[in-house]
């Protein structure tokens, strides 16, 4: 896995006229030598299956198969081309409760599925005034990130809840103290931790995304709103190819 990625994720936005916007970014970065990972709505997992980029869900239950209305396997991802899935994304954390014990089986059951779980993880305003960022970060690292994970199966993407599709971004500074803080953690915990390619995300943008890429231990970027189109989103990948 190289360990720069710019991954995109769509949310519950995109229909096959929206699979243009790839045509046009692969014109343009086809053959870049980054991964560029995209998370579309699964309905378009299939229609991308000629697409050169990597190909991620945005969810995935803990099991194989059974009676699980509306819900998709890692295995289904894996049979249709994903090669990534999101876990824990603070979307799915807020809108479907779900746990850092939840989010810890889901990866696994990624990895079951040959897949490479992109873990998010992230704190709210309330908890940054707090000052307990750190902390949550602490708690969400060791209760989300599988003892089996290592830095080919896992990457984690570091995404304050305030900064997601709100316009606002922390300074550098800011990234550089919890990045910094998450690659110690792993480090100290897998023999690889120094290996793990690590995102940030929340309003990532053509404009801020060569600052956020000079931080250290930015590997990447996790884009929502400016992943939806070429436009938006190749500047991104060229900020990143040039980092
Ligand atoms: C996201 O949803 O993962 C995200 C980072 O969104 P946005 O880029 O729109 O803030």
């Amino acid at each position: 896995m190289p360990r720069k990625i710019a991954a995109g994720n769509w949310k519950m936005n995109g229909l096959q006229s929206t699979l243009s916007e790839l045509r046009t970014l692969e014109d343009k970065h086809g053959d870049a030598d980054i991964a560029i990972l995209i998370c579309p709505p699964a309905t378009l997992i299939s229609a991308c299956e000629d697409t050169p980029f990597d190909i991620g869900g945005q969810d995935c239950h803990t099991g194989e198969f059974g009676a699980h209305t509306g819900d998709i396997s890692a295995e289904m991802l894996a049979d249709v081309g994903a090669s990534y899935v999101l876990v824990g994304h603070s979307e799915r954390r807020t809108d479907h409760a779900e746990t850092d014990a939840l989010i810890a089986a889901k990866s696994e059951a990624a990895y079951d599925a040959g897949l490479i779980a992109v873990i998010c993880i992230g704190e709210t305003l309330e908890e940054r005034e707090s000052g307990t960022t750190l902390d949550v970060i602490d708690a969400q690292l060791a209760g989300s990130v599988p003892d089996t994970a290592d830095a080919q199966t896992t990457v984690i993407a570091y995404e304050p809840v305030w900064a997601i599709g709100t316009g606002k971004v922390p300074t550098t500074d800011q990234i550089a103290e919890v990045h910094g803080h998450i690659r110690a953690r792993l480090s100290e915990r897998f023999d690889d931790g120094a290996e793990f390619s690590l995102l940030y995300g929340g309003s990532v943008k053509g404009s801020n995304a060569a600052d956020i890429f000079a931080v250290a231990n930015v590997d990447g970027a996790l884009v929502g709103g400016a992943s939806l189109t070429a436009d938006a989103f190749s500047p991104i990948i060229a900020a990143l190819e040039e980092a």
